[in-house]
């Protein structure tokens, strides 16, 4: 009995940990989109997305080849989605998006974070993105840097 509360313990305190440091890991990578966010041009127009959409592209690296659409809309949340074999879509949220938000989401085509999603587990694809995909587009937004 006194062996089994010992373990019960220590897988408590194992839980506690895990969870501790993925909701600090979360909070840190969430804290650095938002300082990030703070510091960038607002994008308040989709003449203003025309305008850095070239510019922007190049400088992530993505080949001429690709198209890219990107709108402004009522959603919540950027996000970008693979919407042909080599076209994408990028949606910002009309009432808070800036240029940070817009390299976040050009950072993920350009390093082909959609790519090959489908020959992947849903438990890979989700630790990548949450441990590989998403802080390098977080870097990105916020330093420029291509990891
Ligand atoms: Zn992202």
């Amino acid at each position: 009995m006194d062996i089994l509360d010992k373990i019960l313990r220590g897988v408590n305190h194992c839980f506690f940990a895990t969870g501790l440091i993925g909701s600090l890991y979360l909070a840190g990578l969430y804290t650095s989109q938002k300082i990030s966010q703070n510091n960038s041009p607002k994008i308040e127009n989709q003449a203003y997305i025309e305008k850095i959409l070239e510019k922007e592209r190049k400088r992530a690296g993505i080949k001429e080849n690709i198209k890219i659409n990107a709108f402004l809309n009522n959603e919540g949340a950027a996000y970008s989605q693979k919407i042909g074999k080599e076209e994408y879509k990028i949606i910002l949220p009309y009432k808070d998006s800036n240029l940070s938000d817009l390299r976040h989401e050009l950072y993920h085509i350009a390093d082909g974070h959609f790519n090959g999603g489908e020959t992947k587990s849903s438990i890979r694809y989700a630790l990548e993105y949450l441990f590989w995909q998403e802080p390098q587009a977080t870097i990105y937004q916020s330093t420029g840097l291509k990891l």
